[in-house]
């Protein structure tokens, strides 16, 4: 038999080559950013088009390339960074690996322009999936200018992969910060669509910091500082207070690289401890220097994971440091650092009254009958202004396109629980006006027990609660917008770039539940008017809140709806704990099972589950 094994001609090696570097459009933005930086540029622009699909551009005024290096650039393992293995152990440049534009040159349309200062002219090199179409001399000012064009277009299942839009632009956005936030002596430029989305100066950390997050997060960081024999660390923590439940503001670099590190987060996670609210991520912009020898980088090809000689005493420094810092903190916070008045809650409201909007539920609504019932008893009920739906009303089946709730609990199916209804007597709930009423009882402050014909029900009061909610707000989103209560005194909120980004994707939305904004600028929004079903203080911690989901999750499929009315319903529905009086927990019981879904939760999870009286019998044989 023959021989059968080859060499794999370039253009396929650097197609595989290129399948572990470039995943998305974000990851040419970093190699680009990263290339540009190495090229000691000072002043960098990032273009991008259609989230980087179309194209990523990045133009530096850096050293630029002799001919022959413009053409070499595109050869896998071509560099000038390195030239022997020891180098790899005291790297101070970004790249080293030589393979970053071979391998998009592989993948994409790529053209380039670079000149040095001592050349007169320049060159561009045209090259399309490893082929050079073009090269000549060029006028071109000195740097580089790389535009990377329709990525993925030889790799149509790769291409199919890339997720929206939006998500990508959202990887683009994070690798751009991250680059830019190590850097503040560079200046950089983010256009999206010829829009201006980020122009940083050249300054230090903590402006940088700031002109990346908005002027209201300087006084929202404290200072990390600390200098040992094995690291120096620099850079900021954010105050407790301003955790956040997504992990978006958290920073962790090293040798001027952005890096992952579970175990070194985990570090700086348990300094916070105590002090974060329930679920919430601790901030912070930590830049660590170590002696490039004691870290192994070239353990992963994007670079963003390290080894560590000395990871158990790194975890150590940097657990005390930041205990360190938050402690001086805590101590003398008046001096050091002044409130954000904007989240604070003005002191005229704790004394205003809310004028609760008139709510008409219908008390003897059986949903799971199909008589009417003629005589409804209107009652208010703390929890929402909005009438039930009714169970059999037609628009009611269509109006939740897209709602993925599946059946998780018990094999109960809702509809087929029916309600024992019976006179209270008197004594039990201590008030003889309520007749004709299910008997509900709290457990726990955590569960709702109420008889069915069958047995008994036991509900869970937050996620029944967050169910009604749920719908409630995509009926105002799908149907029929909200009324809103205004508010006395505006609540103005600061915004990062990218939470307004994905506040103006919403806006409509939120303006259906009943949000009303007043003014929106580059970094605030203003809000006067909030749906009747929250109360006013939450107003701000809601809209962040779902920011965040919004960061975290980026819904691909465009279903904002749904990821708003579940986030806001998420944020207000009464937590497990909250004690209930018999009026309220009936009126969930009621309003849970007029729900579409009744049976799961928003994230699906089971609400309720049912004993019938012969699984008693059983128990009790
Ligand atoms: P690496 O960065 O790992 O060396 P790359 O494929 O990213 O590999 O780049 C190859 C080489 O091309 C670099 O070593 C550098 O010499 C040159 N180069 C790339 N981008 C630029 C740029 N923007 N300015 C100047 N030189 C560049
Ligand atoms: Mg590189």
């Amino acid at each position: 038999m023959s021989d059968i094994i080859q060499l794999l001609p370039d253009h396929v090696a650097n197609q595989i080559a290129a399948g572990e570097v470039v995943q998305r459009p974000a990851s040419v933005v970093k190699e680009l950013l990263e290339n540009a930086i190495d090229a000691k540029a000072t002043a960098i622009q990032l273009l991008i088009k259609d989230a980087g699909k179309t194209l990523v551009q990045v133009i530096d005024n850096g050293s630029g390339m002799s001919v022959t290096d413009a053409r070499l650039s595109f050869e896998r393992h071509a560099t000038s960074k390195i030239s022997s293995a020891e180098d790899l152990f005291q790297l101070n440049t970004k790249g080293f690996r030589g393979e970053a534009l071979a391998s998009i040159a592989a993948i994409a349309h790529v053209e380039m322009k670079t000149k040095r200062d001592v050349d007169e002219l320049g060159t561009i090199i045209k090259i399309e999936g490893s082929k050079i179409t073009e090269q000549e001399v060029v006028v071109t000012p000195e740097g580089t200018s790389i535009s990377v064009k329709n990525l993925f277009f030889n790799i149509p299942a790769r291409r199919n992969f890339l997720k929206s839009d939006q998500v990508e632009m959202r990887h683009v956005i994070d690798e751009f910060q991250r680059v830019a936030l190590v850097h503040p002596d560079i200046s950089f430029k983010l256009y999206n669509n010829g829009n201006d989305l980020f122009n940083l100066p050249a300054s230090n950390h903590r402006q940088r910091i700031v002109n990346v997050f908005g002027t209201k997060t300087n006084e929202k960081l404290v200072p990390v500082n600390e200098e040992t024999e094995i690291v120096n660390i620099t850079g900021f923590v954010l105050k407790p207070e301003f955790s956040k439940k997504s992990n978006k503001e958290q920073f962790f670099f090293v040798n001027d690289r952005f890096i992952k590190s579970s175990y070194l987060n985990h570090a700086i996670t348990s300094a916070f401890e105590g002090l974060l609210k329930d679920k919430a991520y601790p901030g912070y912009f930590l830049y660590l220097q170590v002696d490039p020898k004691t870290i192994d980088i070239n353990i992963h090809p994007t670079k963003t994971e390290i080894k560590f000689d000395n990871e158990h005493d790194l975890y150590a420094i940097i657990k005390s440091t930041i205990k360190h810092s938050l402690g001086q903190f805590q101590i003398a916070p008046v001096l050091d650092f002044q409130r954000d008045s904007s989240m604070d809650t003005p002191y005229e409201y704790k004394n205003k009254k809310i004028g609760s909007p008139t709510i008409e539920v219908d008390r003897s609504f059986n949903p799971f009958s199909d008589e009417k019932i003629g005589s409804r008893v209107p009652s208010s009920t703390p929890f929402s202004s909005v009438n039930i739906p009714k169970k059999n009303s037609d628009h009611w089946e269509s109006l939740y396109v897209g709602l993925e709730s599946k059946m998780t609990s018990d094999n109960t199916d809702a509809s087929m629980i029916e309600f024992e209804s019976e006179e209270v007597t008197g004594s039990f709930f201590g008030d003889a006006d309520i007749v004709q009423e299910h008997v509900t009882l709290q457990v726990q402050n955590k569960y709702i027990i109420s008889k069915i014909k069958s047995g008994v029900v036991v509900i869970h009061q937050h996620r029944a609660h967050e169910r009604i909610l749920f719908e409630e707000f995509l009926q105002h989103i799908t149907v029929n917008q909200a009324v809103s209560q205004q508010l006395l005194f505006p609540v103005v909120i600061s915004l990062t770039k990218d939470e307004l980004m994905y506040f103006k994707q919403i806006q409509d939305i939120l303006e259906n539940t009943g949000f009303v904004f007043s003014k929106t600028s580059d970094e605030e929004i203003e809000i006067s008017g909030i749906p009747a079903a929250i109360e006013d203080s939450k107003a701000s911690i809601i809209i962040h809140d779902l920011l965040s989901s919004m960061s975290n999750e980026a819904e691909d499929n465009g279903l904002y709806a749904n990821l708003v009315a579940k986030s806001m319903a998420k944020s207000i529905a009464i937590k497990s704990g909250k004690s209930l009086t018999s009026q309220e927990q009936e009126d969930i019981v009621n309003r849970l099972f007029a729900c579409k879904e009744p049976t799961v939760s928003p994230i699906n999870k089971s609400i309720f589950i049912t004993y019938s009286t012969s699984d008693f019998d059983k128990k009790l044989l």
